[in-house]
Parts: structure tokens; C-alpha cells; sequence
């Protein structure tokens, strides 16, 4: 199994896991997301700066695609810093 098979299957067991667990909110801006096709997964801790991580769940993070394309290469914490900075919020309530 190539790695990126291995995340993507990684990746589809956490979106499961949290659907099971709570729904799917984006865990920055705490977007509740209810369609499956919304759903983004992002690593806390990026990719580039720890490849050793990319398939560890506790470094994965439910997030919405905004949050995920503004996120970039920052960290999990520097990144909140900032949309607290910005007042970013794309909350929603929960439809269900
Ligand atoms: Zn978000």
C-alpha cells in the first residue's frame, strides 16, 4: 500500500469515527458541516513540517475547505491565533 492509499483510508475512518461521534464541525471555526462531500481533513501539525504524522489520527483535525485553504502550511495554534485576530466565523447552527 502506497502511503497516500494508506491516508486516504486513514482519512475516510476519522470522517466515519467523528460522524459517529459528534457530526462533522470544522474544529476552528466550528462550522457544522451535515454533507459528507463538505467534509475537509487537515493535519494540526502540516504535513511538510512532520511527514512522520500524516497518517496519525490525534494529528488529524475535522475541518471545513475555507479553514483548510486558509490554513496553509501555520500550525493548528497559530492558525486559531489568527482567526481570532480576524474574527473569522462561519458558524452555523447544527440542522439536525
Ligand atoms: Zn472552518
Amino acid at each position: 500500500m502506497t502511503d497516500q492509499n494508506a491516508y486516504a483510508k486513514i482519512k475516510q475512518e476519522f470522517i466515519d469515527e467523528n460522524e459517529q461521534f459528534k457530526g462533522w464541525q470544522c474544529e476552528y471555526c466550528l462550522y457544522w458541516m451535515v454533507d459528507r462531500t463538505e467534509v475537509q481533513v487537515d493535519h494540526a501539525i502540516p504535513r511538510s513540517r512532520r511527514p512522520d504524522l500524516v497518517c496519525v489520527k490525534s494529528n488529524l483535525r475535522i475541518c471545513c475547505d475555507p479553514c483548510n485553504n486558509d490554513k496553509g502550511s501555520r500550525d493548528e495554534e497559530s492558525y486559531r491565533e489568527y482567526i481570532k485576530a480576524k474574527g473569522i466565523a462561519r458558524v452555523r447552527m447544527k440542522k439536525w
